[in-house]
């Protein structure tokens, strides 16, 4: 340990038991050729497999290792969010344990923030090579959107991985929102932030955790928690189904002043019928989705609850 600078890097792990010690191995020769101080934050987010033994021996093996263990799986924004609330570097890292966010790149991103010009360092992958085709065209089609309807700036293909200054970090732990989206959290604070490119690697071990429902899920709870434009698409439905229904109504009643009344068709009244149906429906489950943010957000319910680790003085609850 040199230097005066502490880095912190942040590491959630759901059943990483393959991946964490070449990840463990990897990021200590990278760290031990840094003119830094450092410390690990490893939050198991409720594996069942052996994630926690291996964190308890690192921890055991390595003071500068602390290890928190969530009470069940609290999902990874929640997982971020503890290792944010307890780092303690000048600067701070979240990075994934399966090396798809490669250590490597550290020395350059702290050298960057280090030259002063800039708060963070945040990483994109510049292809997306080896995803599923469909899958890479629903992330297109999510990024596009979320950036026209939102003011939170989020580039394409732009990771968790970033080292954050300090001031950054606390304005993050000062965002207690129960409903966490990180990508949008991290550009709707602003910053200063520089973009490090770099091509997409495999995980090495294990298998990923986002199946394509779970992401597809992840991109709707995106744009609800940054954007209220679901909410004016609702009404302006509603503005737009009034007009229709005035200009049928007229031609209704032409049609009957006119032509007295004749036999009118049913297949064409169930058509409208089913279709205003619709519209209804899909316009109060936007609104439903706003309030259940709301609902979860107002129970104030804690974001995660840690069952174990190995620093004092720990917050069980946050
Ligand atoms: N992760 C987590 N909790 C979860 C899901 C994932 O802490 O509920 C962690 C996981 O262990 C990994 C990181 O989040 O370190 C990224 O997960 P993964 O590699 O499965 O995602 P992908 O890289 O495929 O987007
Ligand atoms: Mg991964």
């Amino acid at each position: 340990m040199t230097g005066t600078v502490k880095v912190s890097l942040i590491v959630p792990c759901y059943n990483e038991q393959a991946a964490l010690p070449v990840f463990y191995r990897e990021t200590m020769k990278v760290l031990e050729g840094m003119d830094c101080a450092y410390e690990f934050i490893f939050v198991d987010d409720g594996s069942t497999d052996d994630t926690l033994s291996i964190l308890r021996g690192f921890g055991g093996e390595n003071e500068q290792v602390i290890y928190l263990s969530f009470s069940r799986n609290f999902g990874k924004e929640a997982a971020m969010y503890a290792g944010f609330s307890n780092a303690s570097g000048d600067y701070v890292a979240v990075m994934d344990a399966d090396m798809q966010d490669p250590p490597s790149l550290l020395p350059q991103m702290l050298e960057i923030l280090r030259g002063g010009g800039y708060d963070s360092v945040a990483t994109c992958r510049s292809t997306r090579q080896g995803e599923p085709k469909i899958r890479s065209w629903f992330a297109k089609r999510f990024y596009r959107i979320i950036n026209k309807i939102s003011d939170a700036d989020i580039v394409d293909g732009a990771r968790d991985f970033r080292l954050m200054r300090r001031e950054m970090v606390q304005v993050i732990v000062s965002m207690g929102e129960y409903n966490r989206f990180s990508k949008g959290i991290f550009g709707w604070i602003g910053f200063r932030t520089y973009w490090l490119q770099y091509d997409n690697v495999e995980r090495i071990a294990g298998e990923t955790k986002w199946s394509f429902w779970r992401l597809f899920k992840y991109a709707v709870d995106g744009i609800i928690n940054f954007s209220q434009v679901p909410l004016s698409i609702a009404s302006w439905f509603g503005v737009l189904m009034t007009m229709c229904s005035f200009v049928i109504l007229l031609v209704i009643i032409i049609r009957k002043l006119l032509m007295g009344d004749p036999v009118a068709g049913w297949a064409s009244t169930m058509c409208v019928i089913i279709f205003i149906g619709g519209v209804q429906l899909f316009c109060l489950g936007i609104m439903g989705q706003y309030i259940a943010k709301t609902y979860m957000e107002t129970k104030r319910r804690p974001h995660y609850i840690i069952s174990e680790s190995n620093k004092e003085n720990i917050k069980v609850i946050e």
